[in-house]
C-alpha cells in the first residue's frame, strides 16, 4: 500500500508541464484528482519516476456553453458538476453520471479529465460522453487537437492522448430543441464500479421520431462502447415501447461482456438490454 518512490512537480503553467513532460518522457505521469492513479501507484500497478501534478495551472477548470458547446475544463471535478446550475437544468444525463460515480469523497477530489484520460471501461463518463457525440481537446506543446470521444478509447487503459499531452476540454455541442438523455448504472452497492452503465441521449423532430440517438455501454468490453446497430435503428422510428425494446435488444449485439465477480457474462448482456431500455424511456421522457 505503499508507492514507489518518485519526484513530484507542481507546475503552474501549461509551458512548464510541457517541459517536465518533455524533459522525464514516458516515466512521467500527470496528477489530476489522483483518485485512479494513486490507487494503483499504491498497489504497484503504476510506477511512475516522475508525477507532474498539473492542480495549479490556472484555467482549466469551469463549465460553460460557448460557441455552440458545452465545455468542461479537464480539471472540472465531479462536485463541480453535481453544482452546477447549467448541468443541473440543462444536461440531466452528466448530472446522472456524476452523482453515480463512487463517493462523495472521491467525487471532491476526482475529475473528468482524469476519468477519461485514464482510460478505464468501467468509469461512467467514456459511455455519456459517446452518447452526447463530445470532443476531447488535446493540448501539446505542438498546439491543440480535437479527438472525437468515439475515436479516443483505443483498448484497456489506452486512449488517443500522445505522451506530452494535457486533456484539457470535453466539449459537447449542445443538443438542440427536443433532446433527452439519461444514465442507468447497476452496481453491486452504492459507490460501486458499474456493473454494466448504460448512456442514452436522443433528439426527436418535428413529427416526434427519432432524429438521432446515441447510446455508451459502460463495462461490458475492454473498452467503452458506442452501440452503434441500436443508434442506426432507432434513427427515423417513433420512440415507442417496440422500438426502444428492439433497440435495446440491438445494443446487447455490440456489448462484449466476461464473467467477473460481477457476474457473468449472460447477466451482464441482459442487464445491457434492460438498461437500454430504462435509459431510452427516460431519455425519451426528458425531450
Ligand atoms: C473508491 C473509488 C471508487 C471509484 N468509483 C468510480 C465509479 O463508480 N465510476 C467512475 O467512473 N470512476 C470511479 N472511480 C475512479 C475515479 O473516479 C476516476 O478514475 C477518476 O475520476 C480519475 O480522475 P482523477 O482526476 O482522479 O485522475 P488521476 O487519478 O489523477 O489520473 C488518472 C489517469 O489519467 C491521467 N490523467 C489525469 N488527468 C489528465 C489530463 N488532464 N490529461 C492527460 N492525462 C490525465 C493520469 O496520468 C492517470 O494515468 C473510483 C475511484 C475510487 C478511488
Amino acid at each position: 500500500m505503499i508507492p514507489a518512490s518518485f519526484e513530484y512537480f507542481r507546475p503552474k503553467a501549461m509551458g512548464e508541464a510541457f517541459a517536465l513532460l518533455e524533459q522525464h518522457g514516458e516515466e512521467a505521469k500527470i496528477l489530476s484528482g489522483g483518485q485512479s492513479l494513486i490507487p494503483m501507484m499504491k498497489l504497484r500497478l503504476a510506477r511512475p519516476a516522475y508525477i507532474i501534478d498539473i492542480n495549479e495551472i490556472p484555467g482549466l477548470r469551469y463549465v460553460k456553453e460557448e460557441d455552440g458547446y458545452l465545455k468542461i475544463g479537464g480539471l472540472t471535478h465531479e462536485a463541480d458538476l453535481e453544482a452546477s446550475a447549467l448541468i443541473q437544468s440543462k444536461y440531466p444525463i452528466i448530472l446522472d453520471t456524476a452523482s453515480l460515480i463512487a463517493d462523495p469523497q472521491v467525487r471532491n477530489m476526482a475529475t473528468v479529465g482524469g476519468n477519461l484520460a485514464h482510460g478505464d471501461p468501467a468509469n461512467d463518463h467514456p459511455a455519456t460522453m459517446l452518447a452526447l457525440n463530445a470532443q476531447v481537446i488535446a493540448t501539446g506543446s505542438h498546439g491543440q487537437r480535437a479527438i472525437p470521444v468515439k475515436d479516443f478509447f483505443l483498448s484497456l487503459f489506452t486512449t488517443a492522448l500522445q505522451h506530452g499531452e494535457i486533456l484539457t476540454e470535453i466539449r459537447i455541442p449542445i443538443p438542440p430543441a427536443r433532446s433527452g438523455g439519461a444514465y442507468f448504472k447497476l452496481e453491486r452497492k452504492v459507490g460501486d464500479f458499474a456493473t454494466v452503465g448504460v448512456a442514452a441521449q436522443v433528439t426527436l423532430d418535428s413529427n416526434q421520431a427519432c432524429e438521432r440517438a446515441g447510446i455508451g455501454l459502460t463495462n461490458v468490453g475492454s473498452t467503452p462502447i458506442k452501440a452503434k446497430k441500436a443508434e442506426e435503428f432507432l434513427r427515423g422510428k417513433t420512440l415507442d415501447e417496440f422500438h426502444i425494446k428492439q433497440a435495446a435488444r440491438l445494443a446487447v449485439e455490440d456489448a462484449r461482456p466476461s464473467p467477473d465477480l460481477r457476474g457473468p457474462a449472460e447477466y451482464k448482456a441482459a442487464m445491457v438490454k434492460e438498461l437500454t431500455r430504462r435509459a431510452l424511456t427516460r431519455a425519451r421522457e426528458r425531450t
